[in-house]
């Protein structure tokens, strides 16, 4: 039989579990016959020692243990020194998952190639991509890797009834927290939005009771123990250890040792309350902001899920209620449960190959979000600074993806490429970002007389990982990338700008016939591509505006540079009555709404036959083209190609298509603006070896 591991690998147990052949979740034991296993590695002079046995050496003062490793992983800088080697944080969670697949693969006698990890809803791309990695140098094919609270509202959704819910999954763990609200129903989990702290959990409860711990005895016997690592690792075992106790009692009492000394110290309670309030706080706090993100309050709410090992002291689930006014869901395993989620989301991946389904409940399907926001460094509106200009905002649904236009100038014979430094984080201030490279796009093909536009791809996979691809327009050429971390000399992020060239700002207005021919489909390749349009324009340097014109003619948006709120107005479009034949024209209104725009302007027209109005419809073009505005014009159906000529700038500004040819025709006219003089913004190199740096104001 062959089996898929869901892996909870944790900051301080990981758990792992499958789907049974009879297809029920099974939590598997570890080779000391535990379910938890301590995500603690000791280096033996001849061994490698992963868990119980490592957590011994640990509590016994060794140096040579490993342990809160999850916390430092996809950080480039961290890295430990055991014997002879250095290891990362990543060779550590490699080491840990080794252990877990030989442990799963001895309890079900089989090999295992596949699994799911879970990992924080709060992990950034750095650490999700380490994640994996691990994940694949110890051996495991990594289905995919799933957020924790997801994982255990996965658990948690199939074993309930039907009715539909807001649930916030509370996940306070060892070493990080996170807070999402999801809604599940019949069919699937949708999470609406999440948040966390990577450096909140149950370690910090931890080491609150050691400081207070250390202070006592520095009272009693003038020397404090954690000063020194040794004694200082022995009080954070025992400190965890009385934090456990003070979960089921209302003292705990603790031996010290340290040089001559030996004390004995008890807290109670009402003290460890007392010192750690502020911690919880912090708790509040972000599970508010991920409430009032979605537009849901505490009363929405049909109850909250705690999970992970710290939501066992009281004082969490009394504050959770107190906060909530909800009750707290119980009878699921808060140490188990992200496991079983992640085992039934490899499951359902692995269908037909012959594995165990899951069959105790009814799988749904998952929705998830990404905590963070994936910008790039852009040059904020003014012009003063650099700043991050995000592109996917953060709880938005992945996998999911963004299109970005750029127009860089080539040269014959030069290396033609484009350089674009991604961030992660929602901070406009790139210092508060973190910064996840360098792209560089290289063999741009050069085009002569005019600026080359590239597409970039932006886009979060299934995984939360970013992925960044990019495209020539004119040729459809797929380019080739290279991505370098950013170890060299970032400090011109931090310099005022210096502008080369001045950007000048497009305004355009799309004129929509919606004349009763329109309707239907006509309308819906229309409105199609109208979206499609507004993702091929530099909007960051462009407004947009919606003019709807039939018997009368009506601005449904005024001139915008949010493309949401744009592609909101296009998509009601479909609402909008403004009568059913062409009386009217729409370049009176356009005109009007142009009045204070500052920068170029554009009317890009569709209709689909003939303007039966009395006003000179081609003079009050000719007066538009006198202003300088430029005319674009696409025809469908009964229109004629002769009035599109003539309501045309030019006649390269003049289609006459198919509804079902609309996108191609709409994106020719996006070619032709961003491609008019005065376009994206360029500097040169900031001393690197591209031609151009560009970037987006
Ligand atoms: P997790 O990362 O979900 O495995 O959670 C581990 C954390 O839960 C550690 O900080 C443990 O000390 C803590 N924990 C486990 N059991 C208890 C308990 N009974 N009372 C308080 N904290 C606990």
């Amino acid at each position: 039989m062959k089996y898929s591991l869901g892996i909870d690998l944790g900051t301080t147990f990981s758990v792992m579990s499958v789907i049974d052949e009879k297809g029920v979740p099974k939590v598997l034991k570890n080779s000391e016959g535990k379910t938890l296993t301590p995500s603690v590695i000791y280096f033996d002079e001849a061994d490698i020692v992963v868990g119980d046995e490592a957590k011994e050496q640990q509590a016994m003062g060794d140096l040579n243990v490993a342990a809160f490793f999850k916390r430092n992983i996809g950080d480039e800088y961290f890295s430990l020194n055991f014997g002879e080697k250095y290891y990362s944080a990543e060779d550590l969670s490699t080491i840990m998952l080794k252990k877990l697949k030989k442990d799963a693969e001895t309890e079900l006698n089989t090999e295992i190639k596949d699994a799911v990890i879970t990992v924080p809803a709060y992990f950034n791309n750095s650490q999700r991509e380490a994640t994996i990695n691990a994940g694949k140098a110890a051996g495991f094919n990594v289905l995919s890797i799933i957020n924790e609270p997801t994982a255990a509202a996965i658990a948690y959704g199939i074993k309930k009834d039907d009715e539909e819910k807001n649930l916030l999954v509370y996940d306070l763990g060892g070493g990080t927290f996170d807070v999402t609200l999801v809604h599940i129903d019949k069919e699937s989990i949708k999470v609406l939005g999440t948040d966390g702290d990577h450096e909140l959990g149950g370690k910090d409860w931890d080491d609150r009771i050691a400081v207070y711990l250390g202070e006592k005895f520095a009272e009693k016997f003038g020397i404090n123990p954690l000063e020194d690592i040794e004694f200082y690792n022995d009080i954070l075992v025992k400190a965890e250890n009385a934090k456990k106790q003070l979960s089921a009692r209302e003292k705990a009492e603790v031996t010290i040792c340290c040089n001559e000394f030996k004390g004995k110290f008890e807290i109670t309670r009402k003290i460890f309350e007392s010192i750690t309030g502020d911690l919880l706080e912090r708790t509040r706090r972000l599970s508010e902001d991920v409430l009032q993100g979605a537009g849901i309050s505490f009363a929405d709410l049909s109850g909250v899920l705690p999970v992970g090992g710290s939501t066992r002291m009281p004082m969490v689930l009394n504050f959770v209620k107190e906060v909530s006014g909800k009750e707290v869901i119980t009878g699921i395993n808060v140490d188990e449960a992200v496991s079983i989620g992640a085992a039934i989301e490899a499951s359902s991946q692995a269908k037909d190959q012959g594995k165990p389904v899951f069959t105790l409940g009814s799988y749904k399907k998952t929705e998830d979000v990404m905590s963070h926001s994936l910008g790039m460094a852009a040059i904020s509106k003014d012009g003063t600074k650099y700043i991050n200009s995000i592109i996917i905002p953060k709880n938005k649904k992945i996998p999911c993806t963004e299109k970005r236009p750029y127009a860089i100038r080539t040269g014959r014979n030069r290396d033609n490429s484009l350089d674009v430094y991604m961030l992660q984080g929602e901070s406009e201030d790139i210092s508060n970002s973190s910064i996840l490279g360098k792209y560089t796009f290289y063999d741009i093909t050069h085009v002569r007389g005019k600026q080359a536009v590239i597409d970039i791809e932006y886009a979060y996979n299934k995984n939360g990982v970013v992925t960044v691809a990019a495209a020539e327009r004119e040729t459809g050429k797929v380019l080739p990338l290279r991505i370098e971390k950013c170890e060299e000399n970032l400090s011109w992020l931090y310099e005022t700008p210096k502008e080369e060239e001045e950007t000048i700002h497009r305004n355009i207005i799309l004129a929509i016939d919606l004349s009763g021919s329109m309707r239907g489909k006509p309308l819906e390749q229309a409105i199609n591509a109208a979206r499609n349009f507004i993702s091929e324009i530099d909007i960051k340097n462009s407004s947009v505006g919606l003019v709807a014109f039939a018997d009368k003619v009506e601005s449904v948006c005024e001139l915008k540079d949010n493309a949401s709120e744009i592609l909101e107005a296009i998509d009601n479009l479909k609402q909008v009555k403004v009568g059913t034949s062409t009386t009217s024209e729409p370049f009176t209104k356009a005109q009007e709404m142009f009045k204070n725009a500052d920068g170029d302007c554009f009317i890009l027209v569709l209709t689909d036959g003939q303007w039966y109005g009395k006003t000179d419809v081609i003079g009050i073009a000719e007066e538009c083209k006198k202003e300088g505005i430029e005319i674009s014009a696409i025809g469908l159906g009964s229109a004629k190609k002769e009035f599109l000529d003539k309501i045309a700038s030019c006649r390269e500004n003049a289609i006459l298509t198919e509804a079902i040819n609309l996108k191609q025709s709409f994106s020719k006219i996006a070619r032709v603006i961003s491609e008019s003089y005065g376009s994206l913004k360029m500097f040169q190199g900031y001393g690197q070896k591209s031609d151009a740096l560009q970037i987006l104001k």
